[in-house]
């Protein structure tokens, strides 16, 4: 496991911050807080900028923690001695798994969003040196403590956004897993960074391989991103049988783990509609230049395609503690607990375009993403009370799809909304999937 005494003496200052600068400003047309940068020993120099010292652990704040990603996290986090420490863990409601994880790692504080749930917390359950905060007021507060230096932003859906409004606006480094941040509030959350100096390295896997495949070249070189696609537990199903599926099928995930919400987005490949809007704000690229393509061994996570032809991947078992740990660690890579290629073995990986009759929610991405304003924070909500809808067996597994393309073109578009705007449609859609469920 890596050590903090390698990581100090191997950190050398050898090019200066304004080379950074220079090398940011030659790729303008890419934004610049998910721009990746080339020159490995400036990493101590970026580090600096972003107000982190080099020499000590990177303070952490896990949003999120006893979730599928939270979880990875304190994995990564346990894994990597020296390199991080958790300052703060937070959570809705499943208080138990919290208390556990503060026992095992001890961090300044934890944050029980639920008041309900918090206030079933017996006195002398924290561990000596951890404090409770309640409430989602609390937290925002807690992210933008200057004692933070990272944030991973990995609460689900639409109540994710606000906790990472406040990491961004305080200036803070977010390793982004929450996709729903930028699918709502692309053009709003980049400025934002922008104008505070925040940064987003993304930790969705597709969002990683592409952040890393740009680091070999430059903006203007870049013709296309192919996001890719396990194509989830019904890639073979015919469209018909795909009306009966129930919640129990749906959440059978043939290569990853992960939580309920984002296993029922990846069954309906609803989850790609997300990350193709995603990719269109992280990366500053227009719809046009995003494409899609199922790879169901889940091996390759996304791809670059540069202006003379040649296609960058980045390959990796399907285990999130790597783009998790890229995302902490970055612009270093470090050692950590990810399982690697046995390439004495055979390997054989396979790609194909999605198919639009069965999987028309890709085209909903599409759709959202080209728009731009309005469009991305209706077809989440929509989306996200649609797969509610669908767990509670309101509604059928086609009918997510349908139901969100019925609100999407429905809704009344702002090209420019503002994040009171995106709250206000945000509510809308979820009514509107009420009554059409209703009906
Ligand atoms: P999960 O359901 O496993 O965990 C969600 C976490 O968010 C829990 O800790 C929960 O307590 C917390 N939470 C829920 N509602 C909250 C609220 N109102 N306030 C505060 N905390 C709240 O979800 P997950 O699968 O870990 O996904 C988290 C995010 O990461 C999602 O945005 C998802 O799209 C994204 N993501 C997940 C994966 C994955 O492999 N799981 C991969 C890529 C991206
Ligand atoms: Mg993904």
């Amino acid at each position: 496991m890596p050590e903090k005494t390698w990581r100090q003496t191997h950190v050398k200052v050898e090019v200066s911050a304004l080379n950074f600068y220079t090398f940011t400003v030659t790729n303008r047309a890419l934004s610049p807080v998910a721009m990746p940068f080339t020159h490995r020993s400036a990493a101590a120099d970026v580090r600096a900028m972003a107000g982190e010292n080099a020499a000590e652990p990177l303070r952490v704040a896990v949003l999120g923690s006893t979730g599928s990603i939270g979880t990875s996290t304190l994995d990564v986090i346990a894994a990597c001695p020296g390199w991080f420490s958790p300052f703060l863990l937070a959570a809705h409601r499943s208080t138990r798994l919290l208390l556990e994880q503060a026992r095992a790692c001890r961090p300044r504080w934890v944050v029980v969003v639920d008041p309900a749930a918090a206030a079933e917390i017996g006195v002398g359950a924290l561990p000596e040196g951890t404090r409770l905060a309640v409430g989602p007021e609390a937290l925002d507060d807690l992210v933008q403590s200057p004692e933070v230096d990272r944030v991973v932003s990995a609460i689900v859906g639409a109540a994710g956004l606000r906790s990472t409004w406040a990491a961004l606006e305080a200036g803070k480094t977010v390793a982004l897993a929450n996709k729903e941040t930028l699918v709502m509030a692309g053009p709003l959350a980049m400025r934002l960074a922008e104008r505070t100096g925040g940064r987003i390295v993304p930790v969705d896997s597709e969002h990683s391989a592409i952040h890393q495949a740009l680091r070999t070249g430059t903006s203007d070189e870049v013709t296309r991103i192919v996001l890719t696609a396990s194509g989830g537990p019904f890639r073979t199903r015919s469209r018909e049988s795909l009306v009966h599926v129930t919640p129990e099928e749906a959440l059978k995930h043939p290569t990853w783990s992960m939580g309920p919400k984002i296993t029922i987005d990846s069954a309906t490949m609803m989850n790609k509609a997300l990350e193709l809007i995603e990719a269109r704000w992280l990366f500053g690229l227009p719809a046009a230049k995003l494409a899609v393509l199922v790879h169901p061994q889940s091996i390759v996570h996304s791809m670059v395609e540069f202006v003379d032809g040649s296609v960058i991947a980045q390959l990796s078992p399907p285990d999130m503690r790597l783009p998790i740990q890229y995302a902490l660690s970055y612009p270093e890579r470090i050692d950590g607990p990810t399982r690697r290629f046995d390439f004495t073995q055979g390997m054989t990986l396979d790609f194909a375009p999605p198919d639009p009759e069965r999987f028309p929610a890709v085209r909903l991405g599409h759709e959202a993403a080209a728009r731009g304003g309005t469009a991305g924070a209706v077809l989440n909500a929509a989306n996200e009370e649609a797969v509610r809808g669908f767990l509670e067996g309101a509604i059928r597994f086609t009918d997510i799809a349908e139901v969100c393309a019925r609100v999407l073109e429905e809704h009344p578009f702002q090209p420019e909304p503002s994040l009171d705007d995106v709250r206000r449609l945000d509510a809308w859609a979820r009514q509107e999937v009420v009554k059409w469920a209703c009906v």
